[in-house]
């Protein structure tokens, strides 16, 4: 990780504190406060199922460019910082495979740090199942090359896979709705904006 010289929200230049048991980058000037803690980020993905003659399809999003241009995944991307996650992930599915869905629980996460899985920052990416609402597969032809739903069989012979797209569809399909975090719509908890819940309900 580069260490940052200078404030991102003054400018000043940045001096060392011991803050937390380590030494840390924090801003020299007085009215000033920050702290450089690191550099994180969250992504999310969705696994959205449809039953199509008595047989599930998980939808997949062949990925345009590099990294792994080819490689077939479960719809995703970064939240933005003042983004909640869970409007994160249907907005992400919806513009990398035009379908509409809404967000039922959490299946699983992946903790990465940097340098590692999670890129240049040190990453948390949830996995999400997603309840299918409306609309065709469409790929942006951008980002995306081709979207579409398939069985796990048919997924068997595909080429470029990601690893962690299958175990995520596997989770999901060998769990009930709903078993996994749901998001808590109680509305005297879930009233708050700009935060949301997860798993305190049932
Ligand atoms: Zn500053």
């Amino acid at each position: 990780m580069s260490l940052p010289s200078y404030c991102p929200k003054c400018a000043s230049p940045l001096t060392t504190v011991h803050d937390g048991g380590r030494d840390r980058p924090a801003c020299s000037a007085e009215d000033c406060r920050f702290v450089h803690f690191g550099d994180f980020s969250i992504g999310c993905a969705g696994v959205v199922t449809r039953e199509v003659d008595g047989e599930l399809q998980a939808l997949l999003v062949q990925r345009a460019q590099d990294p792994f241009a080819g490689a077939w995944q479960i719809p995703g991307g970064y939240a933005e910082h003042d983004e909640l996650v869970s409007t994160a992930v249907e907005r992400e599915v919806h513009e990398e495979s035009g379908i509409v869905a809404t967000v039922s629980d959490v299946v699983a996460f992946r903790h990465a740090l940097a340098g590692n899985m999670g890129g240049p920052s040190t990453n948390i990416y949830m996995i999400f199942r997603l309840d299918y609402q409306s609309g065709d597969t469409q790929a942006d032809g951008v980002e995306i090359a081709k979207a579409g739903f398939f069985t796990m069989a048919q997924m068997s012979d595909m080429k470029g896979v990601q690893g962690l797209s299958r175990w995520g569809i596997e989770q999901t399909l060998n769990s009930q709705r709903g078993t996994g975090l749901s998001v808590d719509r109680t509305d005297n908890r879930s009233e708050v904006p700009g935060w949301q819940l997860f798993g305190l309900t049932s």
